[in-house]
Parts: structure tokens; C-alpha cells; sequence
């Protein structure tokens, strides 16, 4: 499933190779992902120009002169382009943009592959952006100047909630996942089942230090496999990182030696060193 690293990977793969691009044609093949597409408004797309690809969480929005377009690759979602060289149709291809340029360039295509069609596609006025009912509510980017360790104490303050859930949630935070918790916490020397409530401001530093340090990791190791998606088959593929503890129970941690221990969290696999993380 593609986490916050591998989005903006994907939107650092897009921006140069749609930003100016004229949108020729577009195609939806199927409007029954996770939720309808509103296919008109997809189609009203045509002919306008791309000006730009950003990030908000899990989301890929590309930007036009009045309107933004959200994508979402739910659990299984590629978003690709190739020169346009009349290809047929995958088996679970549900929708494509024929795009003129940028900068003089061939026709190319845009493609949405997604097999098990959890992802979304969705079109709203730019001004719309903070009020649509999928971002609305999401807490700050990570790397955003927005997350801070003050916001973290307060979000803290008289929970019971373990900390390694806590950074999960997606309204105090965004774009912590499941693996990215787990490290977070190794990184920061903090045990994932503290109770928030007993954090110390300096460890609500050492937290939110260590979040955008595991992040910032992770993007900087999708960086280096990008030219792997230009080739090939044009696909963005999924990366991991260099892992601490995540899934490495019962073997040396990196820091001390000792062994990395194992549990389960809310259903999710938690991992981390008992020596290093109080
Ligand atoms: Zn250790």
C-alpha cells in the first residue's frame, strides 16, 4: 500500500512530466472506485492546461487554472506516464489522459491502474481545497512547518492512547503509517506503548524530530529509485527503506545489541527494542 513517501515520489515523477501540459482527451472507463467519479467534471477537463502536481497526506492533486483534481491510489493504484503510442487498454486500467506537451513534447498518457479500485479520482474548485470532506479534517504534514512539538504535547495532553497509535491518526498527523510509527518511535527512544499523556516536552521533540527524520529517509530512498520509473515499464513501484525494528523481531538492534521485540497494537504489528525505547 502506498504510504506518504512513495506519493510524493510519485508527485516529484509527475510534476516536470504534466506541469504545462495541455490535457488533449480523457477517458474514464470506470466510475465505481472507492467512491463515483464525477465523470462530467472529469470530462469538462478537456483542453484545459495542468499547471502544477502537490501533496496533501496520501493525496496526488493536480492543479488547473480553476480547478483541482484529487487522486488517490487506495491499496494497490499506479499513476503513470508514457509517449502515447496507441496503447490498448489493462485489464484494470479504469481511466487515462491523452496530454499535449509539456514544452513542445509528443503526446503523451497518463494512466490509472488499480486492481482492487480502492483509490479515488475527484474534481473541485481550487478555492475548495481545505473544505473538501476527504481533506478537511486532516491533521498537519509532517515535513510542514505546521507540526511542531508544541502541537504534539497538546495532542498528547491527558491521553491513554499508546503513542504509537496516536501518531497514526491521520487527524493529529498525517502520513504516519503503520511501519513509519514503529520507527518513529525507535528513533525517538520511545517506547510505542507509552500512554501520550506521559510524555515529556522533550520527548514530544525527540517524536516529532524523529517522524520528519523517518520521512524525509524514506522519500530521499524513493528519490533514488526514480529513474527506475522513467524506464522499464514506466511503472512507479514501491520502496522500502533501511528499517531499525519494523519487522525485525528477534534480531540485534542497531543501537545496543539486544534483541527487537514484537506486539500487537490495535491489530497492527509493533515492533521495537525494549533496551533503547522506555
Ligand atoms: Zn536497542
Amino acid at each position: 500500500m502506498p504510504e506518504l513517501p512513495e506519493v510524493e515520489t510519485v508527485v516529484r515523477y509527475l510534476r516536470p512530466r504534466v506541469t504545462a501540459a495541455r490535457v488533449a482527451e480523457v477517458h474514464v472507463r470506470r466510475a465505481d472506485l472507492r467512491y463515483p467519479v464525477p465523470v462530467d467534471a472529469v470530462l469538462a477537463l478537456q483542453g484545459c492546461e495542468i499547471t502544477g502536481v502537490h501533496r496533501r497526506a496520501k493525496y496526488v492533486l493536480f492543479d488547473f487554472t480553476e480547478r483541482t483534481v484529487l487522486v488517490h491510489l487506495g491499496m494497490s493504484g499506479r499513476l503513470f506516464i508514457e509517449p502515447s503510442m496507441g496503447q490498448p487498454w489493462e485489464k484494470h486500467e479504469h481511466w487515462r489522459w491523452h496530454l499535449d506537451g509539456p514544452n513542445g513534447d509528443g503526446p503523451h498518457l497518463l494512466r490509472y491502474i488499480d486492481a482492487r479500485r480502492f483509490g479515488a479520482l475527484d474534481v473541485f474548485e481550487n478555492e475548495a481545497e481545505t473544505r473538501h470532506p476527504l481533506l478537511e479534517r486532516l491533521g498537519p504534514e509532517p515535513l510542514g512547518p505546521l507540526w511542531t512539538p508544541t502541537v504534539l504535547l497538546e495532542a498528547c495532553a491527558g491521553r491513554t492512547t499508546a503513542i504509537k497509535q496516536l501518531l497514526m491518526d491521520g487527524h493529529i498527523i498525517v502520513g504516519v503509517g503503520n511501519i513509519y510509527a514503529s520507527e518513529t518511535c525507535f528513533r525517538a527512544a520511545t517506547h510505542p506503548l507509552r500512554p501520550a499523556g506521559t510524555l515529556s516536552a522533550a520527548e514530544c521533540e525527540r517524536l516529532v524530530a524523529a517522524s520528519r527524520s523517518v520521512l524525509q529517509d524514506a522519500i530521499d530512498a524513493g528519490g533514488s529509485t526514480l529513474k527506475d520509473f522513467v524506464g522499464g515499464d514506466a511503472a512507479p513501484g514501491y520502496f522500502q527503506q533501511q528499517l531499525d525494528v519494523y519487522g525485525r523481531q528477534g534480531q540485534r538492534c542497531h543501537r545496543c545489541s539486544g534483541l527487537v521485540g514484537h506486539c500487537s497494537l490495535g491489530g497492527r504489528a509493533t515492533y521495537f527494542c525494549g533496551g533503547c525505547q522506555a
